[in-house]
């Protein structure tokens, strides 16, 4: 319950925020939403000598759209993200799959950046943004940089997120007219990280599937961007046989832990079956 001893800065403006990190080094963390940073330094998991507040950053707070990309702040947090019209209009997943992460106090403070920079294979967001092919913007003592979700994770709790860099935005392509999509999950309880849980967005023309993306969560160590299965959908009706092979494919390129959610052969099945769920539902949305 109780962290250890830490020193606070407040920094207003992403410079100095970056400047805060570079100088401080290792021992200094940004601190987002913290609900998942201070649970991990309530029981001593981590233990940064320096908490970089990012919530006096107003640049980090905003919504915009950039021609046919959506631009999220990285301060959005789970609540705003759910609330915006831009999303709803523009990326409809993005709200179903925030209602799926934690329960409304959480939201109210969790942000995307800090869902999506965390890399903990538990959170929903990381493999929603490979599916989407989101990219992220890093801010560092040497400029920014952008990162593709897809490149991004590289094991549990590690990322290319280089020391001294801020993950100031997530710019997302909006999803066609007409696009399906869904994001279903399996959890024990409100709350929850996912057993297994999977990502879709597909497309259909004159009733074959014209694109598709599938990533899976929290069955590996990260997120895991299932290329093999999108192919599988692609150019078919969407019918039994092309959902099969679409899992079996998934199914494949899973590595869950066991842990209190089940064995990893469950997990590994689940993941099948969430996305069985996630392509039919998709492709109803989809015109
Ligand atoms: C009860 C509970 C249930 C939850 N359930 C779920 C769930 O089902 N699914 C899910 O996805 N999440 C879940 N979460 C996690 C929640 O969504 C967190 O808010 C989220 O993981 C982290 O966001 P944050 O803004 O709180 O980040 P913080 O906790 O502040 O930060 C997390 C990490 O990211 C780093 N960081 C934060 N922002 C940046 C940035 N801009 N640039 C660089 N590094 C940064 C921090 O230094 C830290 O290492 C749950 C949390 C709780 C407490």
């Amino acid at each position: 319950m109780i962290p250890g001893t830490f020193s606070y800065y407040r920094p207003d403006s992403v410079d100095k925020a970056v400047a805060l990190l570079t100088e401080l080094g290792e021992e200094a963390r940004p601190l987002a939403g913290g609900h998942s940073l201070i649970p991990m330094m309530k029981l001593r998991l981590a233990q940064p000598e320096h908490l970089i507040d990012l919530s006096q950053i107003a640049a980090l707070k905003s919504i915009t759209r950039e021609g046919d990309t959506v631009v999220i702040g990285a301060m959005v947090s789970q609540h705003d993200m759910i609330d915006s019209a831009e999303i709803a209009a523009s990326l409809p997943i993005l709200i179903e799959t925030a209602k799926l992460i934690a329960d409304p106090q959480v939201r109210y403070v969790g942000t995307m950046g800090g869902n999506v920079a965390n890399g903990d294979p538990g959170n929903d967001m990381p493999a929603l943004m490979q599916c989407l092919g989101a990219t992220y913007v890093l801010a560092g003592p040497n400029g920014t940089r952008e990162v593709a979700a897809r490149d991004f994770y590289e094991a549990a709790y590690f990322t290319k997120l280089e020391p001294g860099e801020l993950l100031t935005q997530i710019r997302i392509p909006a999803s066609p007219a007409g696009h399906g999509y869904a994001y279903e999950k399996l959890k024990r309880k409100v709350g929850d990280y996912a057993t297994a849980a999977a990502a879709v967005v597909l497309t259909m023309s004159g009733g074959t599937c014209a694109s598709a993306a599938i990533a899976l969560t929290n069955v590996g160590d990260t997120p895991l961007l299932a290329e093999e299965a999108a192919s599988a959908l692609v150019g078919t009706v969407i019918d039994k046989a092309a959902i099969d092979a679409a899992v079996a494919a998934a199914e494949g390129i899973t590595d869950p832990a066991s842990d209190g959610r089940g064995p990893a052969e469950y997990r590994t099945k689940m993941a099948g079956v969430m996305l069985r769920r996630a392509i039919e539902r998709a492709k109803t949305r989809a015109a």
